[in-house]
């Protein structure tokens, strides 16, 4: 059922993108808005989502979309390990609640991983500390330049 629907406006990711809802930025320009997810599975859990596309998900994303999409995921992943050195990076993307989807906008996960370090359960971990999301934001910001 949540693979199909209506695009609903009022998801948070939409606010973010208007600005109604706040976030911790690490890059934008006029397609794509990347943030800290605030429920990290691991630090420096990042999420990369369009801004002009009204997708739920994968199955009804627009090609161009897609391929904006995962160019800019990549630079960004590029840019994660380049800041905080971390063993391998998990990039996921759920499509519909029984998959895991919680927020109806397209976004792609990018998750760092350390060698022996267990990974968060998704959407069950607690909120991150917004000076630490600022911190590490920072630095990826900075590897990007
Ligand atoms: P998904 O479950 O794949 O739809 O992913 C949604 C992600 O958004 C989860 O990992 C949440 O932790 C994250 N999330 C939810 N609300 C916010 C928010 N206000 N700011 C940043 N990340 C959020």
């Amino acid at each position: 059922m949540s693979l199909d629907g209506p695009y609903d406006d009022a998801n948070i990711f939409a606010k973010i993108i208007r600005g109604e809802a706040p976030a911790v930025k690490v890059f934008e320009d006029a397609d794509v808005l990347a943030f800290m997810d605030v429920f990290p599975q691991s630090p420096g859990h990042m999420l990369v989502i369009s801004k002009t596309s009204k997708a739920r998900n994968l199955l009804d994303a627009e090609p161009e979309t897609l391929a904006t999409l995962i160019a800019a995921a990549q630079k960004l992943a590029r840019a994660q390990r380049a800041a905080l050195k971390p063993d391998g990076i998990v990039m996921t993307q759920f499509n519909g609640a029984p998959a895991g989807q919680t927020v109806f906008h397209l976004h792609i996960h990018l998750i760092p991983r350390w060698d022996g370090v267990a990974l968060g359960r998704h959407g069950a971990g607690g909120m991150a500390d917004i000076g630490e999301l600022t911190k590490q934001a920072e630095q990826i910001k900075a590897a990007l330049a």
